[in-house]
């Protein structure tokens, strides 16, 4: 396959503390649940490739908790992002609620670069009969602020895959010609080395809190 058609895109995760932003990455990039994670300080960044629609794609996924006491990085957190997920908790209405936080913080942060493609995810779809988030509300408030929801389970894979390959899809048929590119701005398509394929397991520690 040629390489010339690849792509590499900055994805953001945000969204309220134990929502489930660690477990929806680590169940795409690396398929795995482990219900034992720790909070994720600051945030850190994972790298995987994809391929959709016949195109090579890499995304840099940002992950970040949830924590006030981090606003202070959010700013390299945001800059040159392509996609923004949003992640609330569909058994917790407080983290539904805080989702135009999450949206204004975002579109504070990239100022006049303000990131095009984004969905909201609503998490834990697994714990049904603690649901209080209504399906067709959170559908309806997302259509509102002009995004595209999904429904997840990062515990019974149900639907990851789906989310963040959709939101690459639309970031492909959005960017294709004219996006930002990682940190630099190369106009469209970065062209990977031929011998760096292998970085789907590749993660990144980016910021700290001590
Ligand atoms: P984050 O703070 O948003 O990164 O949330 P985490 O990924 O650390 O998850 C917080 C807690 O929710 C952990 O105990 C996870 O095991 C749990 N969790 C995450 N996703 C799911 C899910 O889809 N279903 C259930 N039942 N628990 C989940
Ligand atoms: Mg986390």
């Amino acid at each position: 396959m040629s390489r010339s058609q690849d792509y590499l895109f900055k994805l953001v995760m945000v969204g309220e503390m134990a929502v489930g932003k660690t477990s929806l990455l680590v169940r795409y990039t690396d398929k795995i649940f482990d219900s034992n994670y720790k909070n994720t300080l600051g945030c850190d960044f994972k790298i995987k490739n994809v391929e959709v629609d016949n195109r090579q794609v890499t995304l840099q996924i940002w992950d970040t908790s949830g924590q006030e006491r981090f606003q202070s990085i959010v700013s390299s957190f945001y800059r040159n992002a392509d996609g923004l997920i949003i992640v609330f908790d569909v058994t917790c209405m407080e983290s539904f609620h805080r989702v135009s936080k999450w949206l204004r913080d975002a579109e504070y942060y990239c100022g006049s670069k303000p990131i095009k493609e984004r969905i909201l995810i609503g998490n834990k779809t697994d714990k049904a009969e603690l649901r209080v988030v209504d399906f067709k509300k959170a559908e309806k408030y997302a259509q509102s602020l002009g995004m595209s929801y999904i429904e997840t389970s990062a515990k019974d894979n149900k639907n990851v895959t789906q989310a963040f390959d959709g939101l690459t899809k639309r970031m492909l048929d959005s960017y294709g010609c004219t996006g930002w590119m990682g940190d630099v701005d190369v106009g469209s398509v970065i062209k990977l080395d031929d011998n760096a394929t292998d970085v789907s397991s590749y993660s990144g520690y980016c910021c700290s809190y001590f």
